[in-house]
């Protein structure tokens, strides 16, 4: 199975790549994001609980995150992979995740980097606030937070994949168009 953490800080374009990617390959888009939005719409108990960490651009607690990845594996067959988008974003997310896929002996193949500048970064997450009302986009504030978060708690998961020869860094500044490319030059390699 191909299965692909797709890496990076708030902003670096993650979800959009993988929205190319999973029609490309066929695979599974699993965004712990989303997946927390998705809660907070319905009003569930978990999403209550998320969201206060979320307004001020922390962490959801690990096994909150976790747990939700867990069930949605569970509810998936016949895949032809996944894409990991927004997770893990802690070692010890990364070694649930590495003992989840263990159960199924499908280990993560590749973990793609999108390396962007902080002021561009800053520059997206403003502008998509604007169109997609997310209170986390709107607040200076908030998103400081959310790139210290990834620098502190999130960014050291490299030298988790690293040595597992897993880590791939990919320039993700510059077209969408340019930089699936790059993306797609990388798994095919895998
Ligand atoms: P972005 O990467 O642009 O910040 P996401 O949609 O991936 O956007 O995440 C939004 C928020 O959801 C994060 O700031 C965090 O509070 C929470 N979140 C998402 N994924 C995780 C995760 N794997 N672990 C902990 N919190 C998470």
């Amino acid at each position: 199975m191909l299965n692909l953490v797709l890496f990076g800080p708030p902003g670096a374009g993650k979800g959009t790549q993988a929205g190319f990617l999973i029609e490309k390959y066929n695979l599974i888009h699993l965004s712990t994001g989303d997946l927390l939005r998705s809660e907070i719409n319905a009003g569930t108990k978990l999403g209550l609980e998320a969201k206060s960490y979320m307004d001020k651009g922390e962490l959801v607690p690990d096994e909150v995150v976790i747990g939700m990845i867990k069930s949605k594996l569970e509810t998936v067959k016949d895949a032809k992979g996944f894409i990991f988008d927004g997770f893990p974003r802690t070692v010890d997310q990364a070694k649930a995740l590495d003992n989840l896929l263990d159960g199924n002996k499908t280990p993560v193949l590749g973990m793609l980097s999108l390396e962007v500048e902080k002021q561009e970064l800053i520059d997206r997450l403003v502008s998509r606030g604007k169109v997609s009302g997310r209170a986390d986009d709107q607040d200076p504030t908030v998103i400081e937070n959310r790139i210290n978060v990834y620098n502190q708690k999130t960014l050291p998961l490299i030298e988790y994949y690293r040595p597992l020869g897993k880590h791939f860094g990919i320039n993700g500044m510059g077209s969408i168009e340019d930089i699936a490319l790059r993306l797609k030059e990388v798994i095919e390699k895998l």
